[in-house]
């Protein structure tokens, strides 16, 4: 009998990225996606003609009194030391660095943060909620959608402007735009600026802070200063500019990381991750490489085994084929280590940890066979991927009952604003049936 299931998954003949990415995706006629097609506009940018530009740019940000002439966001990791030895080295330009502390720091990734002050003779504005109410965070924001780790996210896009609102300081330099760094949102040089809408639709998943009040289990607004934004009039009031250096100054993690490393001293981790090669990042998050990574495996069936070698691909660091080994050897592994860690600190089972995961599983990307889940490979064959914990009523969602082959009921995602990227023929609208 013939297995009812999803279309086949479509991946990057460049990257090694499926269609079911969780940052939107466009393919070209040749199969490349649209982040790989951003990426090689990279080697046609004049980078010196585009610092002289970030140069201009900054001139009139220059404190006249005694004030930051800008805010610098960071976590202490690598992209951060990049980012602050730029505004101190090349720009001369004094800057107020500020974090959005969330308490799940690596020892190495604080030591980093901390050091950040003396190596680079700066003033720094630390922040973090209580803990009692991140563990709150932690909790609804698994159960309601399956990111425990969405105070990070609404943190590090919010508390940086509410400082910059606070001091008076109108220009934030961001770092990489992350969107269009993975997925080609935008053309490099679209040069686009930080925005709410950007915070709030894809940093945040369309969740605000007040989604988070919470009578039953206590959290109230109160509780969740540090990730308000501040209100349009704040923002026009200090004439508040969010740029990101990404757009001017070439962006390679890898560079970054060894010249961090040898001239600041940068420290990676000793220890190997469960669920990816690279060692020098997500040190201000230990979960965002563990069970928040598994977690993206659980929903869209890639992690960072997936994202790290696009990243490396891109730059020429790693084949596809190598990135292809490392998907094989890290996407499915479940981090034990991490997973424990997590559900002490916030009390749950395994058991409701399974079962509450097994909930956003993104139909697109897996089917039930024989009560076990399956997905598609990039290496060829599906294989199964462990046991299916969902009541009967919340299978019913991942039966294929249409016999149709090659139907995807997913919703068909296109990367906003990008006419230049043409849909190939086989995903065209109509072919794709409503949910
Ligand atoms: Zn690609």
């Amino acid at each position: 009998m013939e297995i009812a299931r999803p279309a086949k998954m479509r991946y990057c003949t460049k990257c090694v990225y499926p269609k079911s990415s969780a940052v939107p995706l466009a393919f070209d006629e040749k199969g490349v996606c649209s982040g790989c097609r951003v990426h090689d506009q990279k080697i046609h940018i004049d980078w010196k003609k585009m610092e002289e530009k970030l140069k201009k740019l900054v001139e009139p940000y220059r404190s006249k009194g005694n004030k930051y002439d800008c805010i610098v966001p960071v976590s202490g990791g690598k992209d951060s030391y990049f980012q602050t030895w730029y505004v101190t080295n090349v720009l001369k330009m004094k800057p107020l660095l500020v974090t959005y502390q969330g308490n799940d720091y690596y020892d190495v990734g604080l030591k980093n943060l901390h050091n950040m002050r003396n190596v680079f003779n700066a003033d720094h504005f630390i922040m973090g909620p209580s803990v009692d109410i991140l563990k709150k965070l932690h909790k609804k924001c698994f159960k309601m959608m399956g990111d425990m780790s969405w105070h990070n996210h609404c943190g590090i896009f919010s508390f940086p402007v509410q400082a910059a609102v606070k001091f008076k300081v109108p220009l934030i330099i961001w770092g990489e735009h992350g969107y269009t760094d993975i997925g080609g949102m935008y053309n490099m040089n679209d040069l686009v600026e930080m925005t709410k809408k950007y915070r709030t639709e894809h940093a945040c998943r369309g969740f605000d802070w007040y989604d988070m009040i919470d009578e039953e289990i206590g959290i109230t607004e109160k509780d969740l200063l540090c990730h308000k934004y501040p209100t349009d009039e704040e923002l026009e009031e200090n004439d508040i500019r969010g740029i990101y250096m990404g757009f001017y100054v070439f962006w390679d993690a890898n560079a970054h990381f060894k010249r961090m490393t040898e001239e600041l001293g940068f420290l990676p981790a000793e220890f190997p991750f469960e669920r990816t090669y690279r060692r020098f990042s997500a040190l201000d998050d230990m979960h965002e490489a563990g069970i928040h990574d598994y977690m993206k495996f659980i929903k869209f069936g890639y992690g960072r085994g997936s994202d790290h070698p696009c990243k490396d691909i891109r730059l020429g660091y790693m084949t596809r084929e190598e990135g292809i080994a490392n998907i094989k050897k890290y996407d499915a592994v479940k981090p034990m280590q991490d997973l424990n860690r997590w559900l002490k600190y916030v009390e749950m089972t395994e058991e409701e940890f399974d079962r509450t995961a097994d909930t956003f599983r993104d139909p697109s990307v897996w089917w039930i066979q024989d009560g076990e889940w399956w997905k598609d490979n990039i290496w060829g064959e599906p294989s199964s991927y462990g046991k299916v914990w969902l009541t009967e009523e919340l299978q019913k969602k991942y039966y294929w009952n249409d016999t149709k082959k090659g139907i995807s009921r997913g919703p068909l995602l296109i990367t906003q604003g990008r006419q230049d990227i043409k849909k190939s023929s086989e995903e065209k609208l109509s072919t794709v049936p409503q949910n």
